[in-house]
């Protein structure tokens, strides 16, 4: 009898085209989802079989087909967790495998080759009580209300958006109806942006319940990520996951329920590697894959969101009022102009808001200072010459850090002893320009020399230990006034937080592009969000030099919808959501050659019928790491024609990157932030 010659079409963690074909040694047993160790250039590697062929696929050189190595034993794949990986590669152009190594990274890659070996003692875990019921808390007429919208949305099998201001029991919503697809035998997901992952919330969370809770973020070790994959996988319980962005590729089991808490926030776009996704979109696509429930949840909803609410996409829940009730915050501006013409500036503060700081601390409350620039100071310029000092390898100055002197690029990471030398013209005439965190934090120490200031920054919080303890010593009333970047505009709840002030919101107005103002009413928003949370109005003050800017005259004047204008907005000049934007970004150490990319770009772009593209143009940072930068913008109109042109685009895109292999780097990003 003929040996009957099986084969196995094996997708791999890597930017590959296709997967690759493998022998399948007689009398193995796999499927599709089942997971194997095939040989990879000499080495092994982690893959997943696609397909299972009876024969060769026409073409391929039978000798050169080596065969699987080993089937591993972890369950296999489902089959919603492979459409999702070719969902999300189809829809923000990239391979399934790069999604693959999205969901699973190097680290986790070698654990599935050689999984630890379980631990035997179960009994433990199956000590632990059930808390559920126990401790929801009831709730509020308004939030009952909310939630029966919700569920009006989800019967008509529609994601549903809570627009809720901060502190209006968003979350307590989410928790029940979490509870529920628990009780009924489903996996919750529950997703936060980056920065929002609170030790409060997780330990909400916790208490209610108890070992059905699983934590998957940035933060989270690759044992304890496998840990939670395996549990996923093996055990049949329901479980709810806290988790960031990349959670949306864990392998549940039967879906439920997607939270999107934040759904607005930035950080839920991956936009360094491949896939270059939005947790926020991917999520609806998972559960779309499940058949689940989507609640997206903001107090600033994005136009994107909003879109989908007036096209009839979404369903609408809202809660407008604070739990704990109490007035909308009272917003304050400064005139920053206008006080420097007076003199009544004292370097970064108006002696208004100093007077206003005064008065809260003797009250014995808190205030929080919003700096958008970490470092001490953001530029340093040479007053003999004029230079400021550059990054050798961007072109952006280099920001100075007091507290390790050392000058240092934000873009590549470049960083040198400060001295007082300037690298053009040698004389030691290097002068300090703007204030960022560090020197605000200074500024205030000696403004209020009684009172504690303590800063939250990327530079004080790289542990997690360090950023906890300023979490628990402001919520313990042991630091006054709190000075922090975006960082602070999340996930902080404390009840002695009297007043938010911003020491300069012109920052925030500097970037032009189309999101600009969308962001910056967010954050504004957020932060206005943070202070007076229990009962009390909350207090804002905002010093600029551009009072009448447009994103304030919102903020202040239509607290309710201001966001619906600004989708009016890019309705008019036809911006996305209208559109679909994609965004091509070349880099090259040689400038000459990325200029030459671009124009084979444009032709590509005109060859598959893109009609509305702008570009190739330097971005303001045209040089990173070394390597010169141009961009495209393209616009795409939202039609069933839209999928078509943007994989031919892909194509040819591909194409010219494999013929400059090696030196040109292009980057395709779908919807990007
Ligand atoms: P949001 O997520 O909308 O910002 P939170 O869920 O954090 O708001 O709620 C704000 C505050 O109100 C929290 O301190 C929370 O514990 C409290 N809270 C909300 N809902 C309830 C409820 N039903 N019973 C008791 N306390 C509640
Ligand atoms: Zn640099």
């Amino acid at each position: 009898m003929a040996e009957e010659k099986r084969y196995v079409e094996v997708l791999l963690p890597l930017k590959l085209k296709d997967a690759l074909t493998y022998r399948l040694p007689a009398g193995w047993e796999v499927a599709a989802g089942t997971w194997v160790q095939v040989p990879l250039r000499g080495h092994p590697a982690l893959g997943v079989v696609l397909e299972v062929r009876n024969s060769a696929p026409v073409g391929v050189n039978l000798s050169a087909i080596e065969p699987v190595e080993e089937v591993l034993t972890a369950p296999p794949a489902s089959p919603c967790e492979l459409s999702l990986w070719r969902a999300v590669a189809d829809y923000y152009l990239c391979t399934p495998g790069e999604v693959f190594r999205a969901a699973y990274n190097a680290g986790l890659q070698k654990l599935m080759l050689n999984p630890p070996k379980p631990r035997t003692s179960r009994k433990k875990e199956a000590a632990k009580a059930d808390h559920s019921d126990t401790v929801l808390s009831e709730l509020s007429l308004d939030q009952q209300v909310a939630l029966e919208h919700i569920r009006e949305g989800f019967a008509q099998r529609k994601p549903v958006l809570l627009h809720g201001v901060t502190g209006s029991g968003k979350t307590e919503v989410y928790l029940h109806l979490a509870a529920e697809q628990l009780q009924h035998g489903r996996d919750v997901l529950y997703l936060v942006p980056e920065i929002a992952i609170s030790q409060q919330l997780q330990q909400r969370l916790e208490a209610v319940f108890g070992d059905k809770l699983l934590v998957y973020h940035s933060r989270t070790t690759v044992p304890q990520r496998f840990k939670v994959i395996d549990t996923l996988r093996r055990d049949p319980a329901p479980r709810i996951v806290l988790g960031t962005r990349s959670a949306v590729f864990l392998p549940f089991r039967k879906l439920g329920l997607a939270v999107v808490d934040e759904e607005h926030d930035r950080s839920y776009k991956q936009d360094d590697t491949a896939p270059r996704y939005n947790g926020r979109d991917t999520a609806l696509m998972l559960a779309s894959l499940h058949k689940a429930d989507v609640l997206l949840g903001s107090a600033t909803p994005s136009c994107e969101a909003l879109f989908n609410v007036r096209s009839g996409k979404f369903s609408l829940a809202e809660l407008p009022n604070r739990f704990y009730g109490g007035s909308a915050p009272v917003i304050e501006i400064i005139d920053t102009a206008k006080a420097l013409r007076l003199h009544n500036m004292e370097g970064s503060f108006s002696r208004k808001l100093l007077k206003e700081m005064a008065a809260v601390l003797d009250a014995g409350k808190q205030v929080l200072v919003f700096r958008s620039r970490r470092a001490y100071a953001p530029v340093v310029q040479c007053e003999a010459c004029g230079e400021p000092v550059k990054c050798p390898h961007c072109n952006v100055p280099l920001s100075y850090h007091r507290f390790n002197s050392t000058l240092s690029c934000h873009y590549c990471g470049y960083h040198r002893p400060y001295s007082l030398r300037c690298p053009s013209c040698d004389e030691l005439a290097l002068v300090e320009r703007g204030s960022g965190t560090e020197k605000i934090e200074e500024e205030l120490q000696a403004a209020f020399p009684g009172r504690t200031v303590a800063r939250f920054d990327a530079d004080t919080t790289q542990s997690k230990t360090a950023e906890q303890k300023l979490i628990r010593d402001f919520a313990a009333g042991k630091i006054d006034i709190l000075v922090g970047t975006q960082m602070v505009t999340k996930g902080f709840d404390f009840e002695r937080l009297a007043m938010t002030a911003i020491v300069s919101a012109d920052s925030l107005f500097a970037v032009q592009d189309f999101r600009s103002d969308e962001r910056a009413l967010q954050l504004l928003t957020q932060l206005m969000g943070r202070s007076g949370r229990r009962g009390e109005p909350g207090r804002l003050v905002i010093q600029t030099f551009q009072p009448d800017h447009p994103v304030l005259q919102r903020l202040v004047a239509e607290a309710d919808e201001p966001a619906n204008n600004l989708l009016d907005e890019r309705k008019t000049f036809n911006y996305p959501p209208y559109v679909r934007m994609i965004s091509i970004t070349v880099k090259d150490s040689y400038e000459g050659r990325v200029w030459n990319v671009c124009r084979l770009i444009r032709e590509a772009a005109d060859a598959v019928g893109i009609r509305d593209i702008a570009g190739p143009t330097a971005p303001a940072v045209d040089v990173v790491g070394g390597e010169h930068i141009a961009q495209f913008w393209i616009k795409l109109p939202r039609n069933r024609q839209l999928a078509v042109t943007k994989k031919a685009l892909y194509n040819r895109v591909e194409q010219i990157e494999r013929d400059f292999k090696g030196h040109t780097s292009i980057v395709i990003d779908v919807d990007p932030a």
